[in-house]
């Protein structure tokens, strides 16, 4: 430990004196009144402009924990990075929180929810810190920082502001004013107690203890340039405020975890359980290794990407539920649940390393979800993404909401036997196209029977309920000594341009009379 600083010289350094006392702070923020168990986590997003696909199943995670156990799910917005912030960036999470339906908790007595509105909170815990000699103002330039880093290298040892190299570990109260009156703001650094001799074990709730060698460095709490925190600084402040049970992060975190569990042992604070989850993979086209979801090379890095393309979103948290719980999917194949919501999820059993996300795989989900939809809810979800994303062929079938809900509803009223081809809006909208005239293809290929089509067409009638109508097919075949089932190939190409479709004669229905006898003759 070094001298502390007085009151005024903190007030100094910190370019005012601090609003409020650690007590003061703690009074503010009480513990939460929850039963028993409940969980308080928290997405903590640094406004980039991107949500990525890893962030999306963090949250997940975090919503899900906090809302099983009755605990807060809260958004933090990691906003001290002044130099990479981006317009509408916190638009961009917070509707993809919404679009993908993760709600959190506004709780207006732990925020405010921006960091680069804490800064009171953040500067009354640097001054207690530099009052008790943890904490220390250090005035090197970035010259000064070079300078050391080269002759670090030079003499083999590892770079970084720590023991020896910290220049203004023990700086004094002189050299402190000297430099003030210099018009120098400092950074706020750590006095770091660490041994990297000795280690520190830190507790990952699904890691279990890891062990790391001390942390040494004398890490920067408070920037100079405007004065706001670091991550890990913010992290220790916002996460004993805002009273956090549970901090889901990636992985890449791991690195300063002993450097937070430090710092919680320095305030004397509980540090919250730590699950740090493992990557986001695909399988690499080139390579067929597994890899981590690259932000430059795979668009569905990019959460983004499953709006524009119309996947259900629901499916995609289903899918991203079972990566985090994966014994959900068996309970769903059994009926036990209905969605991800209802299924328990154990946080001990977050995987730990590369999790793959493969988008056949998402199929799979999707084509589950869509078959449970009703069908008003079906034509809405293709209605609305139409309406943002569609082309104008897209549009144009969605013109006549009572055609498309007809078309729609085909093969949905056996419970038993719901058709499973539909996987996004854009495709179910793909697949059902041959519905509307200007995007029907005729079947130029199909080696018509036209005599089987003649036959049919003498004798068809719209009005025909299905028994009539498969009669019909059985005297056609009859006539033409062939199979019925080949009557019903003939006119399935001929009304679809397709061999494989969804029952004939509810698609004959949907098509209407006035369509079939036109394609019919189209062929002939
Ligand atoms: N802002 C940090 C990030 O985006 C948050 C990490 C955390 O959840 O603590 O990675």
């Amino acid at each position: 430990m070094r001298n502390g600083l007085s009151k005024d010289l903190i007030a100094r350094v910190l370019g005012a004196a601090p609003k409020y006392t650690l007590d003061e702070l703690e009074a503010k923020f009480p513990a939460r009144n929850l039963p028993e168990g409940a969980m308080v986590t928290r997405f903590a997003p640094s406004p980039t402009g991107y949500m990525h696909l890893g962030g999306l199943y963090g949250s997940l995670i975090d919503c899900k924990l906090a809302m099983q156990s009755g605990g807060v799910f809260m958004l933090r917005i990691e906003d001290t990075d002044t130099k990479r912030e981006v317009k509408d960036a916190v638009d961009v999470i917070i509707k993809s929180l919404d679009k993908f339906g993760l709600k959190y908790n506004d709780m207006p007595e732990y925020g405010p929810y921006y960091q680069s509105q804490r800064k009171d909170i953040y500067h009354s815990v640097a001054a207690y810190l530099l009052e008790k000699g943890l904490a220390y103002p250090c005035f090197l330039k970035p010259e000064d920082m070079e300078e050391i880093r080269k002759q670090q290298t030079a003499a083999g040892f590892a770079t970084g502001i720590y023991g020896e190299w910290a220049r203004d570990r023990n700086i004094s109260d002189e050299e402190i004013i000297a430099h003030l009156d210099n018009g120098e703001i400092p950074t706020i650094r750590l006095y770091s107690n660490g041994n990297p001799e000795m280690r520190i074990f830190c507790k990952d709730a699904v890691r279990g203890s890891i062990s790391f060698p001390e942390n040494n460095e004398d890490t920067v709490l408070i920037k100079s340039n405007d004065r706001l925190p670091t991550y890990h600084f913010a992290h220790l402040c916002d996460d004993h405020f805002m009273r956090t049970t549970h901090v889901v992060r990636g992985e890449e975190w791991l690195s300063s975890f002993p450097l937070h569990i430090q710092m919680f042992r320095m305030m004397g604070w509980v540090p919250p359980l730590y699950i740090h989850t493992s990557t986001i993979d695909k399988i690499d086209a080139e390579t067929g290794k597994q890899r981590k979801l690259s932000k430059r090379h795979d668009p569905e890095a990019n959460v983004a990407f499953f709006l524009q393309a119309g996947w259900p979103t629901e499916s995609v948290i289903e899918y991203l539920g079972n990566i985090a719980a994966s014994g959900y999917e068996e309970a769903k194949t059994k009926g036990q649940v209905k969605s991800f919501w209802d299924y328990e999820m154990r946080p001990k059993k977050i995987p730990m390393s590369g999790s793959l996300f493969d988008m056949k795989k998402l199929e799979w989900w999707a084509k589950e979800y869509i078959a449970t939809m009703s069908v008003p809810d079906l034509v809405k979800s293709v209605v609305d993404w139409a309406g943002v994303y569609g082309n104008e062929d897209n549009k144009k079938q969605i013109a006549d909401i009572d055609y498309l809900t007809s078309v729609l509803s085909i093969e949905r009223d056996n419970p038993k036997r719901i058709r499973k081809d539909f996987i996004t809006w854009q495709q179910t909208l793909n697949e059902v196209s041959y519905f509307w005239d200007f995007l029907f293809v005729p079947n130029k290929e199909y080696e018509y029977n036209k005599d089987v089509l003649r036959e049919f067409l003498a004798t068809f009638n719209a009005n025909d309920d299905k028994d009539i109508w498969w009669n019909k097919i059985v005297a056609v075949a009859e006539k033409c000594g062939i199979k019925p089932g080949d009557v019903a190939m003939n006119l399935r190409v001929a009304m679809t341009g397709r061999t494989n479709t969804p029952d004939l004669y509810s698609l004959m229905q949907v098509l209407g009379g006035e369509r079939v006898i036109e394609r019919i003759n189209m062929v002939l």
